[in-house]
This record gives structure tokens, sequence and C-alpha cells, in this order.
């Protein structure tokens, strides 16, 4: 891989490669943009089998960091690191090896949670530096970001209700919730409440045992979730799931979930509008998480994050009627939005 050209394309700031041969650290720190503030994004835990891989990872995830903060209004840039280690690699002495990479930054990236790590680790992590996000909430924190992202997701599928039904109720609509892990289980529970009528599926049955024994719901094997009939189909595992396999087999009406980079190609965008498939863009729908963090480095009030999180309905409108009137998709619709944040904080700062 080019690293100059990947970055100066995306228009990346900064890719920070960390070692330490005594813990067997590997990590990747990138930096899409300080534009519109300190970066911010996970930490993400996972094994790479080659360095291009992984800094392929972190430079996509921290692009889509800066687009996620641009359109939820927030005065944050876009990072993202990764740790290329196996599970039994993470030690804390490891962790702590991390933290002083992200100290020597001093406060252009703020860590937080991602794939393959936990709020311990990163109070492991915070023993070393203060740019480490995600304090539990008995300690007056943010705590586990999922619950407000399944918060957001489902504000969001309010916007989406009203756009295709003219209605925001759950009341008789029937959900396909694909996942049923961190944000998945939070996101059942509350359109449970809203009386949505459930379909659940996930690769693990103890999980899906949990959610049947709790609540009505039909149960689907994994690889029949995104064909199932339904109003709503909420992506809430991997990314990729909307690929050219599964588009022309969705029988929904919207796409709206949790989980990032669920088009496998930007082009499935116009094939979802084709089909009269009304498609929430991830980074929009399910910014909860990160709107939490933001509150948390202003000092934490869960009543003002839950305000915020229920502004995703709002983030969603204004795609929504941006796409309409210019005949684009709403993934087009929301890059633009958050393009033209970005292009306004540019043109603001002072000339070098
Ligand atoms: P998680 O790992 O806790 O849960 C994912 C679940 O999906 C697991 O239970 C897994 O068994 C299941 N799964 C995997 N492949 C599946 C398949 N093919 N069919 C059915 N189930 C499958 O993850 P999470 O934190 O709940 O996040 C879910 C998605 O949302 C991820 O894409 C994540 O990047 C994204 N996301 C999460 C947050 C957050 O706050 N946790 C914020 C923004 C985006």
């Amino acid at each position: 891989m080019d690293l100059f050209k990947v970055m100066a394309k995306e228009g990346h700031e900064q890719l920070v490669v960390s070692t330490d041969p005594e813990t067997g650290l590997r990590a990747i720190i990138a930096i899409h943009s300080t534009l519109l503030g300190p970066s911010l994004g996970g930490c993400r835990f996972w094994f790479y089998k080659t360095f291009d891989e992984a800094a392929a990872d972190a430079l996509r995830l921290s692009r889509a960091m800066t687009y996620k903060a641009a359109i939820c209004g927030l005065n944050l840039g876009g990072g993202k690191a990764v740790i290329s280690a196996r599970p039994e690699e993470k030690t804390p002495a490891l962790l702590r090896a991390f933290g002083r990479a992200v100290d020597s930054l001093a406060g252009l990236y703020f860590t937080a949670e991602d794939v393959g790590m936990t709020l311990s680790d990163l109070d492991v992590i915070r023993e070393v530096t203060r740019y480490a996000t995600g304090i539990p909430e008995d300690r007056g924190g943010s705590g586990d970001p999922s619950v407000m992202t399944a918060r957001g997701v489902l504000h969001g599928m309010r916007r989406c209700l009203i756009e295709v039904f003219g209605s925001d109720s759950f009341r008789g609509r029937t959900v396909a919730v694909q996942g049923l892990g961190k944000v998945g289980r939070h996101l059942v529970e509350l359109l449970h409440r809203e009386e949505a009528d459930l379909i659940v599926s996930d690769l693990d049955a103890s999980r899906v045992r949990d959610v049947t024994s709790k609540m009505e719901a039909k149960v689907l094997p994994p690889s029949r979730i995104p064909a199932a009939a339904c109003d709503i189909f909420a992506p809430c595992a991997m990314g990729g799931v909307l690929n050219s396999v599964v588009i022309p087999k969705l029988r929904c009406r919207i796409v709206a979930g949790s989980a990032n980079n669920q088009l496998a190609m930007a082009e499935g965008a116009r094939r979802l509008q084709k089909r009269g498939i009304l498609y929430a863009p991830d980074y929009v729908i399910n910014a909860g998480g990160l709107i939490n963090i933001a509150c948390e480095m202003e000092g934490y009030r869960k009543d003002r994050a839950e305000e915020r999180v229920a502004g995703i309905t709002e983030n969603l409108a204004r795609v929504f009627a941006r796409a309409k009137e210019e005949k684009i998709t709403p993934l087009e619709a929301a890059d633009r939005l958050a393009e033209e944040r970005l292009a306004k904080a540019r043109a603001d700062r002072s000339p070098v």
C-alpha cells in the first residue's frame, strides 16, 4: 500500500505506528481530521495478518469517525486505533504501552472502547494517559456506550417510519434484528417496549435464548435474517452485510441498524434506493455512543446525553430532506452535509 497516496486521497492527517518489543505492542493510530476538534475513536483489539490490513482498517475507520462527528454537530475530529494481537496477548503491560503511545499525542487523539476492548481495559490505559474516554457510570462517566447507541438507533428508526409510513409508531410494525450483542440486546428491549413485532437472530444461541426467555420474538437462523419479511431490517452485527447478494433478497421497507460499514460497496446505497428501500446511513444512526462519549468529555450528565442522542432523529430528517431535494441517496446526502461542515471549518481556519 502506498500510504502517502492513500492518506492524501482521503485527507488523513497522521498515521502513528507504535511498537514496544517488551510488551509485544503493535499498534496503529490513525488521525483522519482534527479540523473540528481533537480526534476521537475507539481502539480495536484484533489480530491482523499484515501491517497493510491493520493500517487500512485504522485509516478507513478514522475517516468514518470524522464524518460521524461532523454530521452530529460535535466539535470532535476523527481518529481510530488498532492493536494487532491475539486475545491471549492482551496484558495490562501491553495496554499501558498503548496508553503511552496515546499520551505522546498530547490530546490530538482520544481513545475509547471498540471491538475486543472493554471498559476495564480503558481503566488500565487511563493509568498512563488522560486521553482515554469511557469512564464507568458509577464513577461519574458515560459508561457502556452501547446503551446510548441502541437508543439512538431507536430514535433514527422513528424518523424512518415517518418517512415511509407517515407515523412513528412501532405498533404493528415488524423489526428484524441481526445480532443480539451489546447494541442489539438493548435495542430489542426498547423495541419490545414500543410493542414492535420482533424477529431476531444471532450466531450465538445463548444470546437468542436470553431474548426469547424474556419477550416474544420469532427466531431465524443467521443465514435467513437478512431476507426476513419485515418493515425494518436492523443490521446490528458485522459490517459489509449489504452486499450484491443480500440487497436483491431484502424484504423490508427500511434498513436501519447499528452496524458500522453496512454497505459492502458505496453503490449499494443506490441499489437500495432503486428497490424502494429507505437506508438510514450507518454513521448517522449509530452515533449515540459517540455523542455519549462527547458528553463525558464536557462533564457527564445523563439527561443532557439523552437529549443529544434524541437529536439523531433531526439529523436523519436533514439527511432525508437533502436526498429528496437533490435526488441523491441518503448516504450521498449525509456525506455532503458532513463535508460542508468540514469545508466551513477549513475556510474559517486562519491561513497558514
Ligand atoms: P457485539 O460484538 O457485542 O455484538 C455483535 C453480535 O452479532 C454478537 O452477538 C454476534 O454473535 C452477532 N453476529 C455476528 N455475526 C452475525 C450474523 N451473521 N448473524 C447474526 N448475528 C451475528 O457488538 P456490538 O457492540 O453490539 O456492535 C454491533 C455493531 O454495531 C458492530 O458493527 C459495531 O461496530 C456497531 N457499533 C457499535 C457501537 C457500540 O456502542 N457498541 C457503536 C457504533 C457502532
